[in-house]
């Protein structure tokens, strides 16, 4: 909301940083530069169709979101900065103790050779120690490396957090602000866990191709359902249920909630299609079993309509499969399990400084 208020305000100076539409989804696997949100917004309102998928996985893809890269030290330092000083005070506490201590925690502390991972979060400050911000009266800090993560202060209601995921560069488009995390002043642990995950590259468990075998999804019970589906009637012909559910560009045009419980499917890039219209990556089928104590894992809450509870699993749209006729309530996942643990130490392992 600051971002559209500096917008308005300022629109002829702020050149650099464009406001965040709403509705933006939790784990979001391109940059948020103006460019980018040009051609979203450009799909929401149906200037552009959707009329391709891809074939990318959501990390490693050229052009897609990547590991972090490492530094002269074999080390990996994601940089990141707080776009103003009342976010830092409303947040820094909990970013550090609700989400990087808790990720320390699960990796048996620091990075080293002992615990097996080289990376750590930092964050940007001058010579003197002083914390820079990533916004100098109304444009980005010059003083701060454009691949620095912007953290933002969430204001939509019904939004916990959202993410930009793993490292996103894009050569020839440098621009400010390419990646971001937004945390809710109502947040929780497991929501800047969650999204620290993202960051690192995680995308969501649930989202998994192999889903399926494992949680029962379903769409009917995503708060807003009905409502959402009747939008879609802007975009096309007497739309169904499939359409909003199994459509990840429908969903992100009406900001159905579903857009973070597409099977196998994420939003992606468009650059490296030949006319230039939006496709999605698919989510990565990860050689390990799944997950459902991941941090990246929904419980059945998340997005829920009114009535979903531990005694009424129907109403619910995310259970876990036991059996036949066997449904069981996921609970919050609260810190990262043993397997993102492994998968973090796998994407970023210690390497001893040349
Ligand atoms: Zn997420």
């Amino acid at each position: 909301m600051f971002w559209l208020f500096l917008a308005l305000l300022f629109s002829a100076v702020a050149r650099a940083i464009a406001p965040l539409p709403k509705g933006l989804p939790c784990g979001i696997p391109f940059s948020v530069t103006e460019k980018r949100l040009d051609i979203f917004q450009g799909l929401m309102n149906g200037t552009i169709q959707n009329h391709q998928q891809g074939t990318a996985d959501l990390l490693g893809h050229e052009g897609g979101p990547q590991p972090w890269p490492r530094n002269a030290r074999n080390k990996v330092v994601i940089k990141y900065c707080y776009d103003y000083p009342s976010t830092r005070e409303n947040l820094e506490q909990a970013l550090e103790y609700e989400g990087f201590a808790v990720w320390r925690r699960a990796m048996g502390g620091g990075p080293s050779a002992t615990t097996g991972y080289g990376f750590e979060f930092s964050e940007v400050k001058d010579t003197g120690g002083n914390p820079l911000y990533c916004v100098d009266g109304n444009d980005w800090n010059e003083k701060i490396p454009k691949d620095t993560i912007a953290i933002l202060m969430e204001y939509q209601p019904n939004s916990a957090g959202s993410a930009t995921v793993g490292y996103i560069h894009e050569p020839g488009n440098e621009q400010p602000r390419q990646m971001m995390m937004a945390i809710s002043m109502d947040r929780q642990q497991q929501t800047i866990a969650h999204e620290i995950g993202h960051l690192l590259g995680l995308h969501h468990e649930h989202q998994r191709p192999d889903r399926d075998d494992f949680v029962h999804y379903r769409c009917n019970k995503i708060f807003g359902f009905l409502f959402k589906l009747d939008q879609l009637r802007r975009y096309i012909h007497d739309p169904k249920p499939p359409d909003l559910c199994d459509k990840i560009l429908h969903a992100w045009q009406v900001e159905f909630s579903g857009v973070d419980f597409i099977k196998g499917e994420a939003l992606g890039d468009w650059r490296y299609n030949p006319d230039k219209t939006p496709k999605s990556w698919p989510v990565n089928k990860a050689d390990t079993p799944y997950d459902i104590k991941s941090i990246m894992h929904y419980p059945s809450w998340n997005e829920a309509v009114d009535g979903c509870a531990r005694n009424r699993l129907s109403y619910c749209p995310l259970v876990e499969r036991l059996g036949p006729g066997r449904e069981r309530w996921i609970e919050d996942n609260l810190e990262p399990s043993k397997m993102d643990v492994e998968w973090v130490k796998k994407t970023y392992p210690w390497i001893a400084p040349p």
